[in-house]
């Protein structure tokens, strides 16, 4: 359970962290996440040589207190995240940050306890998890998608403040938040390769629907991804279908008029690209019929013995609908 102690909160799940977030208040224009490790505390500052950890809470009021003495008004980051992916409060997210010199207003700035340069502390999966779990939640909070220009590390920024969109050994401040970062690093390419990625792969998880509880003489998925079709059908080509979750002879014939292919847009599309992520493929349910999008559904048709031809139609809605 979460514990608030002289004005910071500590949240023990994702789910507490979630629930804290939908309900704060955002007054201020955020558009933009900083990434930093502390480098020191690091892990074994955490994890005690007596087998216990150190108490998340006290840490951070360490902080704040460090904080003040730097002369600022209190702790510099809004947000630390934990080796165990535990994740405490800090500065009032209404206030700027100290956290990368030029880049400061209008951000909020993360700390990630520990120090991930090349042969140092090896991130476990817990605060891995709890990293993509907060960008995650919060580019959802501010509608924000994750890019170079709406998440940068601290290594990207010169010590005068200056933008150099990667991280230099020679010209930037700092590692941070360390050259072995989640185990793939600091630099642009590791962001844009990895992150930025794993943060919207989160995000479009999030936003699948739950399948509904399993119901007797139905397939798995089947009722409520029959009812899903025929409301988009309705929605977005005013079908008129009868939305009982049965695959019958009107939707059928709707679907045939009403096949997918590259560069369609809309809800239609987001009702396949949400069944493919539900079948593994990697991709994202932006409402866009692109390249990956059509990959995705060859995948798909190959994996199903039907004709590879990257077009969502007919066969390709029933294979989905009877998987
Ligand atoms: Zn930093």
């Amino acid at each position: 359970m979460s514990e608030t102690r002289s004005g910071f909160t500590r949240f023990d799940t994702i789910s507490e962290f979630e629930s804290y977030i939908k309900n704060l208040k955002i007054t201020r224009k955020v558009n933009g996440l900083q990434v930093h490790h502390m480098a020191l505390p690091n892990y074994d500052c955490f994890y005690k040589s007596n087998g216990n950890t150190e108490d998340e809470l006290t840490r951070t009021i360490n902080l704040n207190s460090y904080g003040k003495s730097m002369g600022w008004a209190c702790i510099a980051q809004h947000f630390n995240i934990f080796p165990n992916g535990k994740i405490t409060t800090g500065r009032d997210i209404n206030k700027t940050p100290v956290g990368i010199t030029g880049w400061n207003t209008n951000k909020i700035c993360i700390e990630i306890y520990g120090d991930f340069d090349k042969n140092k502390d090896t991130m476990k999966v817990s605060q891995k998890e709890a990293i993509i779990a907060v960008y995650g939640i919060l580019c959802e909070k501010l509608n924000l998608t994750p890019s170079t220009s709406t998440i940068r590390p601290h290594a990207w920024f010169t010590s005068g403040g200056t933008y150099l969109g990667d991280y230099s050994t020679s010209k930037s401040r700092k590692t941070c938040p360390g050259t072995n970062f989640m185990g793939f690093g600091n630099s642009k390419n590791a962001f844009v390769n990895n992150f930025y990625p794993l943060i919207k792969n989160y995000m479009s998880n999030r936003n699948t629907p739950k399948e509904e509880p399993e119901q007797t003489e139905q397939p798995k998925e089947g009722k409520y991804i029959v009812r899903y079709l025929q409301t988009t059908l309705n929605n977005v080509y005013k079908c008129k279908l009868v939305v009982d979750g049965l695959y019958g002879p009107a939707t059928k014939s709707a679907v045939k008029k009403h096949y997918l292919k590259i560069g369609n847009k809309g809800d239609h599309v987001v009702w396949l690209q949400k069944a493919l992520i539900n079948r593994g493929h990697g991709i994202e349910a932006d409402g866009s019929f692109g390249s990956k999008t059509k990959a995705a559904v060859i995948a798909y048709q190959k994996s199903r013995g039907l004709s590879a031809d990257g077009y969502a139609g007919y066969d390709t809605h029933s294979a989905i609908i009877n998987d």
